[in-house]
């Protein structure tokens, strides 16, 4: 039951990730064919049920319907599954599909258009503290550090990165990404999501080159990885810690 709402969340979350980066409102006008701009149908924008319908093909104008669409509502739905699954019905679920809906729609405006809204990010900052404090247990100083130090650590990456390569590999919107991370899992998490991150980065990167034949300068948004990060944080984090960071506290 829970999934089939994600899918439903899913289904807005992709009129964030087209409307956010283009400053236009994400509630009117309703959502159009982005071909032939026709109104979708009620009956034509069920989610995942309506792009098998259609055979994946708007009504009007015959154009594919991008399979991103299905996809954002099919991962929305399975991460409203799994957080029903590991919080229940508690004041912490609700937090935490938030969270991970913003990452959702950070990662796929990262991935079009290597940018990460700052409106998103920097509204992310207190709104997610304040949540982490009141309903996760976070103490204010943990959020008030993970902001400090997220913000601070990538600020410095970015930096020296720059000077030493003369490129820039690392935007704004990824120390602001980091800083809103740091602000909701505190700051003891933010070790775990820079080396995962990295990590992921890393083989994702290598991987392109290799297959696909890239240059290795091509930039791949690092966006993505954080945000994967963050999630893999939330579900294995105390795991992870326990193995490899014994960090006081
Ligand atoms: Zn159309």
């Amino acid at each position: 039951m829970f999934a089939l709402v994600g899918a439903a969340v899913g289904s807005f979350l992709n009129v964030c990730i087209c409307r956010i980066p283009e400053d236009l409102s994400i509630v009117f006008p309703p959502s159009r064919c982005p071909h032939c701009g026709h109104p979708i149908r009620f009956y034509d924008n069920i989610p995942l049920v309506s792009y098998l319908l259609l055979g994946g093909k708007c009504r009007d104008c015959r154009e594919k319907i991008s399979p991103r669409y299905p996809l954002v509502e099919f991962i929305t739905a399975i991460f409203a599954g799994l957080l029903f699954w590991k919080y229940g019905l508690t004041p912490a679920y609700p937090v935490m599909f938030l969270f991970v809906c913003t990452l959702i729609v950070i990662t796929f405006i990262d991935l079009d258009h290597q940018i990460i809204p700052h409106i998103l990010t920097l509204s992310g900052i207190p709104i997610f503290a304040v949540l982490a404090v009141v309903f996760l247990g976070l103490t204010f100083i943990d959020a008030f550090l993970g902001i400090m130090i997220g913000a601070g650590t990538l600020y410095f990456v970015a930096v020296y990165y720059e000077a030493l390569t003369g490129r820039e590999g690392m935007g704004g919107g990824d120390v602001n990404l980091l800083a809103m991370l740091g602000a909701f899992l505190g700051w003891k998490a933010l070790l775990f999501i820079l080396l995962v991150s990295s990590l992921l980065g890393a083989v994702v990167g290598v991987a392109l080159v290799v297959g696909k034949g890239k240059d290795m300068r091509y930039a791949v948004p690092f966006g993505p990885f954080l945000c994967a990060a963050a999630v893999l944080h939330l579900f294995f984090g105390e795991l992870l810690n326990g193995l490899f960071f014994s960090l006081p506290g």
